[in-house]
């Protein structure tokens, strides 16, 4: 072919690629830009590889400029010709860009790893550039100082693919960029090959010609390489962000039904509380002369009532229970005996661990409804004679409570949604979607977390509950009160006061029960009104119509203090703001309803032991 043509073609090759490396710098900047205001970790890889294609961009431009039509090789141009001052200078400076753009890209490789510029990268930086700047002194000519940059770039392409090894199988961009970087090591082999043959080869002229093409090539492989990896890069964020954007939309719901159901929470409590207290108690004076046992199940039917609201008030994030000393192996082996025998059915069981002597601080009933909640969910996942396992094990500051079963496990998907109140896999009738929301809420507010996991040699599920040793459940935020001192009395004077006719009479009775003598009130305001100075102790509800009982304490605070420090409150209802607010700023001890009456006139006796001293 004539020289000429080839002459010709090598340039049209050369501008090309030069303007292509132009685009690639700034595409590679336009896609970059939002991953640096995110201050993505890959950001710093990209940026080493816009660094590379500007440097290639300009060492292009540079050869461009040499070459142009005018000063091209068969120039007579006396200062274009090669080793001329202008040709060298123009040399100099390709090298150096050729050299920075060979570092760059092994740099960038390194950095898409994730592991950072290596050390000894950074070391040989400076040096590699200088020294490829400082051939052309020696050499000035164009086709040797092709075949001393054919091994750096060489070797430059081979560390940049090791540093990109191993390949991500799903990100098909970094695949491209590593196709790119082995052929442009092959290629600069091969460029070398023919810069070496022999001048009488035929193809050789034409080959080194052509070179420029081939070279053009092997850069499109490595910038499109790269714009497809940003651009998946964009796509996964993408599609990330929408995945955030659900979860978020779905926590928002959840709030939204937990608010709800803390308003139906509030209603239902007070209005079965009330109720629950008065059955409760009656139930209780019937035992003494009933020798039937109808007592003995009202009591149970009714606590199983009372259990109903507490979960429901636990869900709601709103029960107080005292916090109380446990140990926590014979909690287990209580609740294992209660479960009822449909659930331990077809050969199921339930196989308490050694606990060592394990105990905590905390609130008893919550705990208990944890651990049966987490057992009847086990033994209903577990197959015709599995065993599920109860462990326990100290931890930093707390114990980690393990609930181990041989069902088929939880699938990964549903995993992040096991808590949420509703969620259900059972079939309608089945399941309610309560249990684990019920018993993470009561961790939580122990200030516990709930984790599930796969069980050993990946069969069935592990529920681990971790508590702190010393709960911190209590909505007013208060230790727990200490012990206070033994009753002296139990004939002294209380005054009752609820709206609740029918709380009103069981309290009386069973003050009277007890030897105490009682007077009541149906509002805070008609309570004001009794002769509060001969009364040992006060048993006073929260929610009443008129000042209720906020009002009531003010009142005494700001009247008669020392009466104030005889109320022992009570209450059906801590779900409402209202209440809620009440028992964080008032001192006094607050009993939620339905209680224990022997420990509700056992606290007033207390009272009016330490006012009589
Ligand atoms: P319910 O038992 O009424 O469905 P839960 O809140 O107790 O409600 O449980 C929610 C879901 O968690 C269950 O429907 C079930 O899919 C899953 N689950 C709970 N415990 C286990 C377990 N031990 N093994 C497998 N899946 C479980």
């Amino acid at each position: 072919m004539d020289p000429a043509i080839l002459h010709i073609l090598g340039l049209v090759g050369l501008f090309v690629q030069a303007f292509c490396a132009w685009i690639f710098v700034a595409v590679l900047a336009a896609l970059r830009e939002p991953q640096r205001g995110r201050g993505e970790a890959r950001s710093g890889a990209y940026g080493s590889f816009q660094q590379a294609f500007l440097a290639l961009a300009l060492a292009l431009s540079v050869m461009s400029f040499r070459f142009w039509p005018g000063r091209g090789l068969s120039d007579q141009n006396p200062y274009w010709q090669q080793g001329q001052l202008a040709p060298t200078a123009c040399y100099v400076l390709y090298m150096a860009l050729k050299g920075w753009f060979g570092l760059c890209l092994v740099r960038g490789s390194y950095e898409l790893r994730g592991g950072g510029s290596p050390a000894w990268l950074r070391t040989w930086h400076w040096p590699v550039i200088a020294l490829m700047a400082a051939t052309p002194l020696a050499v000035p000519y164009i086709d040797p100082l092709l075949i001393i940059q054919a091994p750096v770039m060489v070797a430059c392409a081979l560390l940049a693919l090791r540093g990109h090894w191993p390949l991500r199988s799903r990100d098909s961009g970094a695949r491209i960029v590593a196709a790119g970087l082995a052929s442009l090591a092959l290629i600069w082999t091969f460029h070398a090959g023919v810069e070496l043959s022999s001048q009488a080869w035929p193809l050789r002229k034409p080959l080194i010609s052509l070179n420029s093409f081939i070279d053009l090539g092997v850069q499109l492989a490595l910038g499109i390489g790269l714009v497809v990896s940003l651009l998946q890069q964009a796509h996964r964020r993408a599609l990330e962000a929408e995945q955030e954007e659900a979860r978020l939309r779905r926590e928002l719901e959840k709030d939204d039904k937990l608010r709800a159901l803390g308003t139906v929470v509030s209603g239902v409590a007070h209005e079965l509380n009330n109720p629950l207290t008065v059955i409760l108690g009656y139930a209780e004076l019937l035992q003494e002369s009933c020798v039937d046992g109808t007592a003995a199940i009202l009591t149970e039917q009714a606590e199983r009532c009372r259990g109903i609201v507490r979960n429901l008030s636990a869900l709601a994030g709103q029960s107080v229970h005292p916090l109380e000393e446990i140990d926590l192996e014979q909690l287990a082996r209580r609740v294992v005996r209660g479960l009822s025998p449909e659930l331990t059915s077809e050969g199921r069981g339930v196989w308490v661990d050694d606990m060592h002597g394990l105990h905590l601080y905390a609130d008893r009933i919550g705990v208990e409804q944890v651990l049966a909640n987490l057992l009847s969910n086990a033994l209903d996942a577990s197959p015709k004679g599995g065993v599920v396992t109860v462990r326990a094990r100290a931890v930093d500051d707390g114990v980690e409570l393990v609930v181990l079963d041989e069902g088929p496990g939880v699938p990964a998907g549903d995993r992040g949604r096991l808590f949420e109140p509703f969620f259900t896999t059972k079939a309608p009738g089945k399941g309610t979607g309560l249990g684990l929301s019920i018993a993470h809420a009561i961790v939580r507010a122990h200030g516990g977390s709930m984790r599930v996991e796969g069980g050993p040699a990946g069969r069935g599920s592990a529920f681990v509950t971790r508590l702190p040793l010393h709960g911190s459940q209590d909505p007013s935020g208060r230790p727990p009160a200490a012990p206070l001192p033994a009753a002296a009395t139990q004939d002294g004077l209380v005054l009752v006061v609820d709206d609740d006719p029918a709380v009103r009479a069981i309290l009386l009775a069973q003050a009277k029960l007890r030897g105490w003598r009682a007077i009541e009130a149906s509002r805070a305001e008609e309570a004001l009104a009794a002769p509060l100075a001969e009364i040992d102790a006060v048993l006073c509800d929260v929610r009443m119509p008129g000042i209720g009982g906020a009002g009531f304490y003010d009142r005494l605070v700001a009247d008669s203090p020392q009466i104030a420090a005889r109320v022992l409150f009570m209450t059906g209802d801590l779900a409402s703001p209202q209440a809620l607010a009440f028992a964080e700023r008032c001192p006094r001890p607050l009993l939620q309803k339905p209680f224990d009456f022997d420990n509700v006139f056992e606290r007033l006796a207390q009272i009016a032991a330490v006012q009589a001293r």
